[in-house]
């Protein structure tokens, strides 16, 4: 059969090999057959102070060698050094991390360098889990990388481990899974298995949320935004970083700003600037969120679980736009839909710390 060229599906795609254990109520037993399954001996456990009881629990059938509870944001080189020599000690030959996209990100620090396997138990829906994404931060300047032996090997996914983690944080958390899976359409990598992942993870997330915010304690809302946020893992790995993506690792890593809450508050902005450039991504974003147009449906949600609104509430400073636009115009992803000038980041910025409607940001561009 003649292939029309204009039409044919062309795409190279690859999928991370990964088991994932999903259950409510379930991560005890499925991180102890876990164990014995992958023959591990002396056990690391990552988890910050805040989430120790709770990985306690978790690890109750367990014969854990250490708990490593040095944990920060954005995985400070220090940081990772410190639980590096604490892994080498011990001789760890497992990083057990449970919490959130912090712990996760400081067992991915130390498989980095020292190659142990990780089992990851996440409590909150950063997705970190299901990427082979590292971060790193020195100097207030955060650098990330793509390594395979950092992916862990299994996710252990228990909503009832998320109950605790309040309304507002879930919520930003939720917007961050989202903000993964919106970038991902435009992202350098985009094709379309990982389209499909992230407009599911839209669509469950879309749904998600509502029902977390109305419910906190309820398991559907908790479990459909759980599963939605690694839906949008997994469209964010394979994907890569989008021009969303780009801005808020700057304003993370350079401004020290909360990772959560800066995704979803920069994410209306980035959707309002790519998506008349981005006919087909905004479609499907649309309709996945139920309606007609995609920064309308995002709007809707976003005061429907009363997201967060401006930067200037998370310590970001109008002195600090130069500075920020200045390094992202130095990480803009080639392929961007639409351009990116000076201006139009000055402006997403300015928009973003007020928390003004991203349909006035770029009205004359
Ligand atoms: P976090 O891990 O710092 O957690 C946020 C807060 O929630 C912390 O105070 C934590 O103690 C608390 N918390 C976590 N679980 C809780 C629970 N169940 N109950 C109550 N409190 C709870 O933040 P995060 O947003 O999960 O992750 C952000 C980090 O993850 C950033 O460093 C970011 O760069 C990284 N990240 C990396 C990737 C990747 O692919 N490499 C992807 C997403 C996020």
């Amino acid at each position: 059969m003649p292939q029309d060229n204009k039409t044919s599906l062309v795409f190279d795609h690859v999928t991370l090999g990964q088991r994932v254990l999903f259950g409510f109520g379930r991560a005890r037993s499925n991180l102890a057959d876990e164990v014995a399954r992958l023959k591990a001996r002396r056990i690391m456990v990552i988890v910050s102070e805040r989430e120790r009881s709770l990985a306690e629990e978790v690890a109750a059938e367990v014969d854990v060698a250490v708990w490593h509870t040095d944990v920060a944001m954005h995985v400070p080189v220090e940081t990772a050094e410190a639980a590096r020599a604490v892994a080498r000690e011990v001789e760890a030959d497992l990083l057990v991390c449970i919490g959130g996209g912090s712990t996760t990100g400081l067992a991915k620090a130390v498989a980095l360098t020292g190659g142990q396997r990780v089992v990851a138990v996440p409590t909150t829906y950063a997705g970190s889990e299901a990427t082979n994404v590292w971060g790193l931060t020195e100097g207030k300047r955060k650098t990330t990388g793509v390594d395979d032996s950092v992916l862990p090997v299994t996710v252990i996914y228990d909503a009832r481990l998320t109950l605790s983690l309040p309304v507002d944080m879930s919520v930003a958390s939720g917007l961050n899974g989202l903000a993964h899976c919106v970038d991902s359409l435009w992202a350098p990598r985009a094709d379309p298995i990982n389209a499909a992942m992230a407009v599911e993870g839209i669509r469950v997330l879309g749904e998600g949320l509502p029902l977390l915010v109305d419910e906190p304690g309820s398991v559907t809302g908790r479990d459909r935004v759980l599963y939605g946020a690694y839906l949008s893992a997994v469209a964010f790995a394979s994907a890569g970083s989008g021009l969303h993506h780009k801005i808020c690792h700057v304003l993370g890593g350079t401004f020290d700003l909360p990772h959560a809450q800066t995704h979803a508050t920069v994410l209306p902005y980035v959707l309002e600037f790519n998506a008349p450039y981005a006919p087909a991504a905004e479609a499907r974003i649309a309709q996945a969120l139920g309606g007609c147009d995609a920064s309308a449906g995002l709007a809707e949600l976003r005061e429907r679980i009363s997201a967060p609104q401006r930067l200037a509430d998370y310590g970001f400073r109008r002195s600090d736009i130069p500075t920020a636009v200045d390094i992202i115009q130095q990480h803009v992803p080639e392929g961007n839909p639409r351009p990116v000038s000076e201006m139009a980041l000055t402006r997403l910025l300015h928009a973003a710390l007020d928390g003004s409607d991203p349909r006035d940001t770029f009205t004359e561009e």
